[in-house]
């Protein structure tokens, strides 16, 4: 990390902050040679491998725009997909890989939105794990069934 007062080739760490959504790190550094003082901000990338090969960087956008087709009709507002995509960035980030591939991004979008909405849960599972019979929507339903029972068996 240059200096960007000096351009001398060193800088010392004095102090490091996690971003409050965990994501970057903003480190506050001094420069050994002239003593002036600069922040920088440390963001790990992400990049998503599309089953064509293409490598792009991860983005929220894509996923709220692919969630929100299987959200049709569904009490489903903009910013449950933002706080949706959100989880699944942190999610995924937390493994620690710097690339992954589209159809995992696919599977951990599954858990949180199976807590925001069932019906739009059905549908993309559909899509990410590749149904291709009413048995495999008949597995899901029944595992949803049998996960509300556990819970406490409110009827719904
Ligand atoms: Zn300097």
């Amino acid at each position: 990390m240059f200096c960007p007062f000096c351009r001398h080739p060193d800088s010392r760490v004095i102090d490091s902050r996690t971003s409050d959504d965990g994501l970057s790190i903003r480190r506050r550094r001094q420069c050994p040679e002239c003593g002036r003082r600069f922040s920088t901000i440390e963001t790990a990338s992400l990049n998503v491998i599309k089953r064509s090969g293409v490598v792009e960087p991860f983005s929220r956008e894509k996923i709220m725009s692919g969630v929100r087709k299987a959200c049709q009709g569904r009490p489903v507002t903009d910013s449950d997909l933002a706080v949706l995509a959100q989880k699944v960035e942190e999610s995924v980030r937390a493994t620690g890989v710097s690339q992954i591939d589209a159809n995992e991004i696919g599977l951990a979008v599954l858990p949180p939105l199976r807590e925001l909405d069932e019906v739009a849960y059905l549908r993309f599972a559909s899509v990410y794990q590749a149904f291709d019979s009413l048995e495999d929507f008949e597995d899901a339903i029944t595992t949803l069934r049998d996960e509300h029972s556990t819970r406490g068996g409110v009827a719904e």
